[in-house]
């Protein structure tokens, strides 16, 4: 295993840190207080080829590897995490499932637009009663003549009212189980598509996520993902690629808490000297350092393991576990380190705080990661 960034990852890297400085992180505090999506950085995202990264470029994408498509999600969640996933749901969960499992027309028609910025992507599995267990999802699809009709209810969708192209899941009839699931590539700009005002969220708060009720929308018969029947395993199989994803924003919004923390305790002076010289503070620093580089090493790993033969679930899910969970721990070490500067708005690491906490939830909360690995664990365990 080579963990060392070759001269064209570098380049990517360095470029995406830049554009974060410069053109996202100054309006990330603006955007958190008004919420409001920042159309124009999708923009320049688009042109950047930042929304296409995995995309081949004849289909106008950047045809770059996940390694450096991840090394660009931390750099932008190190800038605003909110930005981050936004672009992370486009690439990870929208174009990966239609170049994986797409047809070489549904790759022409779809990825073209979304890896340009001309359309953002999107990802509707969870419903309101289907969260954990996106299995037992309800929404139903029916064959409509020329098109499939989807009716139901998907909670939560991420670029929800700004994006144009989701992959979405329905049941032929839920008492199917798993195996009635398939997979469409649903254009929201349609009627029966019905979006409802943005989550008030916590954290990630220029980031649109909203409830959409699917009341008859169609989707032409050439749209349906892979084979009928074959949704959940496409479900599956990209989440198993996009929650490196969340391990890469992970990692990303803990580095920008500990580069905020690092500069304050420089700074702050308490007792006569930098509060990083008190001991207790600089081995809070070195904590910080050490389960950075510890997730950063681990989501690598995995990264590296996804380009083997076989499935890589256990690999992904932990990545997810470790870097979503040290990224909270990470967070609240900044606050901490800020003292009461850190509860106020007016600091970054009150931001990171509260971007952080969905990290351990979405794309499968921490003890749905710890239900993945058990269930490895016990078909490893046969073989013992
Ligand atoms: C900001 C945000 C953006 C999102 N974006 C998208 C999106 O774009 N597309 C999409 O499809 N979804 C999206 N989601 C949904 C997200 O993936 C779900 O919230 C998540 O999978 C958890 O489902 P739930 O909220 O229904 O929680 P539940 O499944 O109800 O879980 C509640 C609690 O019970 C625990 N739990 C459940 N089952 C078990 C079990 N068997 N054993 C132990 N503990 C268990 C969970 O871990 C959790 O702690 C988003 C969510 C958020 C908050």
């Amino acid at each position: 295993m080579d963990f060392g960034l070759d001269d064209q990852q570098v380049m990517v890297r360095d470029m995406v840190r830049s554009f974060g400085d410069e053109r996202i992180k100054p309006g990330a505090a603006e955007r958190d207080r008004t919420a409001e999506f920042p159309h124009d950085i999708f923009s320049e995202m688009g042109e950047l080829g930042l929304l296409g990264m995995l995309v081949p470029e004849e289909l106008g994408g950047a045809g770059m590897d996940t390694f450096t498509y991840l090394l660009a999600v931390e750099e932008l969640a190190r800038a605003d995490a909110s930005v981050a996933v936004g672009m992370s749901v486009t690439n990870s969960v929208c174009c990966w499932p239609i170049l994986h499992f797409g047809s070489e027309e549904q790759k022409r028609r779809y990825l073209t637009p979304l890896a340009s910025g001309k359309a953002i992507g999107g990802f509707m599995l969870t419903e309101p009663g289907a969260g954990s267990d996106a299995g037992a999802l309800a929404t139903r699809y029916r064959d409509g003549g020329d098109d499939w009709v989807l009716e139901g209810s998907k909670a939560w969708i991420t670029n929800a009212g700004v994006g144009r192209y989701f992959v979405c899941f329905a049941t032929k009839a839920p008492g199917l189980g798993t195996r009635g699931i398939s997979a469409f590539i649903l254009d929201a700009e349609q009627e029966g598509v019905m979006v409802a005002p943005p989550e008030e969220k916590m954290g990630l708060r220029s980031s649109k996520t909203a409830m959409v009720t699917l009341e008859g929308a169609r989707v032409p018969k050439d749209a349906m993902l892979g084979e009928e029947g074959q949704g959940f395993k496409i479900a599956l199989a990209t989440l198993d690629h996009s929650r490196l994803g969340i391990a890469a924003q992970s990692v990303g919004i803990a580095q920008a808490a500990f580069e905020e923390s690092l500069r304050y305790a420089r700074d702050r002076q308490q007792f006569g000297k930098p509060i990083l010289e008190h001991q207790g503070i600089g081995f809070r620093l070195a904590e910080m350092d050490t389960e950075l580089a510890a997730a950063r090493a681990l989501l690598r790993q995995a990264v590296w393991e996804s380009t083997q033969p076989g499935r890589h679930s256990r690999q992904s899910a932990r990545a997810k576990l470790y870097a979503s969970e040290m990224c909270n721990r990470v967070v609240a070490w900044a606050v901490q380190v800020h003292g009461g500067y850190g509860y106020s708005r007016e600091y970054t690491v009150e931001r990171l705080y509260r971007d952080a906490r969905v990290t351990t939830i979405y794309e499968g909360t921490s003890e749905v990661q710890k239900m993945v690995i058990a269930r490895a664990l016990r078909e490893a365990a046969k073989s013992l």
